[in-house]
């Protein structure tokens, strides 16, 4: 059962000492209080675990601090939606919304190589509109003699020229609690141009005491990956973790699955998963064409495949793409294969609207045929 306190009603105010004194003293149940900081207003929530089966709803509902009460009856008790649940479905990071309703690209380098690329990147964004991109720093390798990432060295310039083209989010997995702790040396050092969204791989979906680590941490909010070999509901149990450690700030992110039923593409795409997510969870969802097709390959009708999975994920209503480019893709350290062009910023980004469009009509024509 949640116990969802009005606005702003924190540890320290009388009415929640009253309300946790009471919850408090019923028997067989322990409490777990879970704040959350938004810009304008905190919200609180008390998770009752235990035997409530016999609570009582409408007697908490009564206690003076309380909003609403909702029953669980689902997995994921944070991240989850529940019955009569109307916990919200977005967050605010650094200027930028993530919802279930909006849509962010995040198109960038899926390798940080040097600083000349990152600036171009950088720039190529802010002509086109863009406040958010994808820099990884530290890269999970299949192979250990593969590149793996400048690391911190070259965390420094990537955020300056963040804040010199006005990006304000960059995605950037993060393999080990101590690049946490680098990434927050690195803002620190360039004065905060920037914001950051903690990425979790794939091969790290259930590296536990990782999701731990990165969701005992309030600073930056995360995105998982959906593990490319284990159910979707291991990997939402994957994202509840990071949850039920204090950051709820979490984007759930599809990337295809490791299996050759999705040869020719790298993976099998699985972006149907969309408004399953949706309908399970609170969570925004991402997509991430560039690692689930693999290849700049194009069907006959001279579209790429990058760009028709893009389009599907779109138009089952994805709230967030994140994607490979790079001005040399030929010369790129990682994934180059796969890696859209600067040229094809521009056309890429009209090719989500129109998908995006289709969306917001197909909600509408929804909307008026339950009317
Ligand atoms: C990535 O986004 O760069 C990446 C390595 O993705 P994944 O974890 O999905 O393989
Ligand atoms: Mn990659």
């Amino acid at each position: 059962m949640i116990v969802i306190l009005h606005p702003n009603l924190t540890r320290e105010t009388a009415e929640f000492k009253a309300t946790f004194e009471f919850l408090s003293a019923l028997p067989n149940i322990r409490l777990n209080v879970h704040e959350e900081h938004g810009t304008q207003q905190v919200l609180t929530e008390i998770y009752l675990i235990g035997d409530t089966a016999s609570l009582s709803a409408d007697e908490i509902k009564a206690l003076p601090a309380v909003e609403r009460v909702v029953r669980i009856s689902e997995e994921y008790r944070i991240l989850g939606r529940h019955k009569d649940d109307t916990r919200p479905t977005a967050f605010e990071y650094n200027g930028v919304r993530f919802g279930q309703d909006n849509l962010n690209a995040f198109l960038g380098l899926c390798a940080v190589d040097n600083r000349e690329h990152v600036e171009l990147m950088m720039r190529a964004l802010q002509e086109h509109g863009q406040v958010c991109t994808r820099m990884g720093a530290y890269k999970p390798r299949t192979n250990p003699y593969s590149f793996q990432g400048h690391g911190k060295s070259c965390l420094n310039y990537v955020f300056e020229l963040a804040g010199k083209y006005s990006i304000r989010v960059i995605a950037m997995e993060v393999t080990h609690e101590s690049h946490v702790e680098e990434i927050k040396t690195a803002l620190e050092e360039t004065g905060h141009p920037t914001g950051v969204m903690l990425q979790i791989g794939t091969r790290n979906t259930q590296n536990f005491e990782l999701l731990k680590a990165v969701g005992r941490q309030r600073m930056f909010p995360v995105l998982i990956k959906r593990g490319f070999g284990i159910t979707l509901e291991e990997s939402l149990n994957a994202a509840e973790y990071l949850a039920s450690e204090g950051n709820a700030r979490v984007i759930f992110g599809l990337r295809g699955m490791k299996t050759n039923m999705g040869d020719p593409h790298r993976n099998f795409v699985d972006f149907a998963h969309v408004p399953a997510i949706k309908r399970l969870t609170r969570m925004p969802v991402c997509i991430d064409p560039s690692h689930s097709v693999g290849s700049r390959d194009a069907a006959p009708d001279g579209l790429l495949d990058v760009m028709h999975v893009t389009a599907q994920g779109v138009i089952a209503g994805a709230n967030m793409i994140l994607a490979d480019f790079h001005p040399h893709p030929a010369k790129a350290l990682v994934d180059g294969p796969q890696a859209l062009t600067m040229a094809e910023l521009p056309y890429f980004l009209e090719d989500i609207q129109i998908a995006r469009d289709a969306y917001e009509k197909r909600i509408a024509l929804a909307q008026s045929f339950a009317d």
